[in-house]
């Protein structure tokens, strides 16, 4: 059987008790592929909310975890207390949270064995930046930000992986198909000789980074291209037809 198309809604720091049931009312009113798995990350004050009035079948992801089951961490949320509260998913390893909260890639790492530990799927994030692109170290970057996470991680069946080049987040820049076929053959291969051939067959790898209801369709015919990680678009109608690139 061939890889389940997954499409992921990444609304980041956007939206209000308002917006959010706006966007989850249209996601539950949209005539969606059965066949896609369907999951959306609000910021983690609104998780309760989109669990609550979402549709049965698509799942909600929380955009962060930190890597303890509790305890004095003040402002952060375990991995536990997502399961508790019927959050089956969390992103991880975000470019944003990469650059501007300054993770490292073992704390992203140890992140994702947490959340794992905890019965949560795991979107893992990797991308590059324009300069390291341009200095040609485009898969040196984004294999070594998994290698953390495979040396603490054996069992990837819970992990989609999600390539967002940085230099195309935000930017209405999409890589082009054949940029972006590139890095995931790539991380494919990455996966069958650092992890498993198993690992490497089953796992989804994601395209995140200025997907849009234009753009989807093309990108989403790539032979490694198993779904799509959307920001900007997510907080969209136009998301279902993303949902549906795969028709
Ligand atoms: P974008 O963001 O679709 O707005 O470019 C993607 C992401 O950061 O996950």
């Amino acid at each position: 059987m061939g890889r389940q198309f997954f499409v992921g809604g990444n609304f980041k720091m956007n939206g209000n008790i308002k917006t959010i049931k706006d966007i989850v009312s249209n996601i539950n009113n949209a005539k969606l592929d059965p066949n896609t798995e369907v999951v959306i990350a609000p910021p983690s004050l609104y998780l309760l909310l989109t669990r609550e009035h979402l549709r049965k079948g698509i799942e909600v992801a929380a955009q962060n975890i930190f890597d303890k089951p509790s305890g004095a961490f003040t402002g952060e949320i375990s991995a536990d207390q997502l399961k508790d509260s019927g959050i089956t998913w969390t992103i991880l390893g975000h470019s944003e949270r990469r650059t501007i909260l300054e993770e490292k890639d073992d704390f992203v790492a140890s992140k994702t064995k947490a959340a794992l530990d905890a019965g949560l799927g795991v979107i893992l994030c990797c991308g590059e930046s324009l300069e390291q692109r341009e200095a040609g170290d485009t898969v040196k970057v984004v294999t070594k930000q998994l290698k953390a996470v495979a040396d603490k991680v054996k069992d990837w069946t819970k992990i989609v992986v999600a390539y967002e080049p940085i230099w195309a987040i935000g930017t209405g820049k999409v890589a082009t198909t054949e940029q972006a076929q590139e890095v995931h053959a790539a991380l494919r291969d990455w996966l069958k000789k650092e992890v498993s051939a198993e690992a490497a067959e089953k796992t989804r790898i994601l395209y995140g980074g200025s997907v849009s209801e234009k753009n989807c369709a093309e990108l989403a015919k790539q032979a490694d291209i198993d779904g799509f990680l959307v920001g900007g678009a997510s907080l969209k109608p136009a998301f279902a037809d993303i949902i549906n690139a795969n028709q």
